[in-house]
């Protein structure tokens, strides 16, 4: 599964991006609705079936227009370990068991003419594209529907037996935000504050306390408003994204404390379309502390930077992991 053309497929919370990736290239890029939780109001096992059902059209789809592969790779948005996934509190919502993913695509997959598959984190995924031999130490974090991280050390993503690492996203960062529901469930995770769907949460909840005025009825605001009123220099849209990032300064004052790491790169379509915006809301809220300015890294200090902001840097990525020599995959039969 390495030189041969792959079916790469990004599911997202939100979109499903797929091409078919050879030679590192991407021919008949595509980005689809995914069949999340938020569009359909469905019980988990149906929202899973669609997801099946998702994945093998879009088999069939670059099928239909002539594309030769035999492999599939998916970038999945949850905890993957052993074929199986964890959660994915973007795609389906709260589950509480593993779901059998590899061994569900096998039955539902069978007569497209895929042999072989491999399901990595999509946040995993999103790290090997960045990866190379002058860049192998850094956490990539991305800032879409949920939060998600990965930190890349000597090369390799940092996943931990249980493969939980980067789940930053459901890291309880407070009892100020307390009343914030998270995809998973929970309340008060990072991901329900510092997300685009979190921050609409927020920026509701700040006008509910009476924060300012916005152009929006609270209960419609979505990310969109807090990019458009950030963009054109509205006070209280800039008040709102810079309450949303300090949950997520403090998780990377904590990573970078605790691991040494000083490059931060930030991905995802929320953070991407504020830009240099967001970064710089971010580094501030991160060097808003004594210890953090004087702290220096070896002569470097902490690094925030937007990443690429291609829509298909998973599939990139995917391509990457694929023929790093040291992917899982997974044969159909
Ligand atoms: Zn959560």
């Amino acid at each position: 599964m390495t030189a041969t053309p792959v079916l790469a497929v990004d599911a997202g919370g939100t979109w499903m991006r797929s091409a078919v990736v050879s030679g590192g290239r991407l021919f008949g890029a595509m980005k689809r609705d995914s069949p999340n939780f938020i569009r359909n109001r469905l019980p988990l096992e149906d929202l899973q079936e669609a997801f099946l059902d998702e994945i093998r059209t879009t088999v069939l789809h670059y099928r239909e227009r002539h594309f030769r592969f035999s492999s599939i790779a998916i970038a999945f948005p949850g905890p993957v370990r052993g074929g199986s996934v964890y959660g994915a509190p973007t795609l389906w919502g709260p589950m509480n068991s593993p779901y059998p993913l590899i061994r569900r695509l096998r039955g539902r997959l069978g007569g497209t003419g895929i042999r072989q598959i491999a399901v990595i984190n999509d946040m995993t995924a999103m790290g090997w594209r960045y990866v190379s031999r002058r860049m192998k130490d850094f956490c990539i974090i991305t800032v879409s529907s949920g939060i998600g991280s990965k930190i890349f050390w000597n090369g390799e993503a940092m996943l931990g037996s249980s493969a939980m690492g980067g789940e930053i996203g459901h890291w309880f960062c407070g009892d100020r935000y307390g009343n914030l529901v998270c995809d998973c469930g929970e309340r008060g995770h990072l991901g329900a504050v510092s997300s685009g769907r979190g921050i609409a949460k927020l920026a509701a909840s700040m006008l509910q306390s009476g924060g300012g005025e916005a152009s929006a009825p609270e209960e419609q605001i979505e990310s969109l408003d807090v990019i458009e009123g950030v963009l054109r220099g509205d006070r209280f849209w800039n008040n709102v994204l810079e309450e949303s990032v300090k949950p997520l300064a403090s998780a990377i004052r904590l990573i970078a404390l605790s691991t040494g790491l000083s490059l931060f790169i930030v991905v995802g379509g929320f953070a991407s379309s504020l830009g240099r915006a967001y970064t710089k809301a971010l580094s501030n809220a991160v060097l808003d502390d004594k210890f953090m300015r004087t702290f220096n890294y070896s002569g470097r200090g902490i690094r925030i930077v937007i990443g690429e902001s291609s829509d298909y840097q998973a599939l990139r990525g995917l391509w990457n992991y694929l023929n790093s020599g040291n992917a899982e995959v997974y044969r159909l039969s």
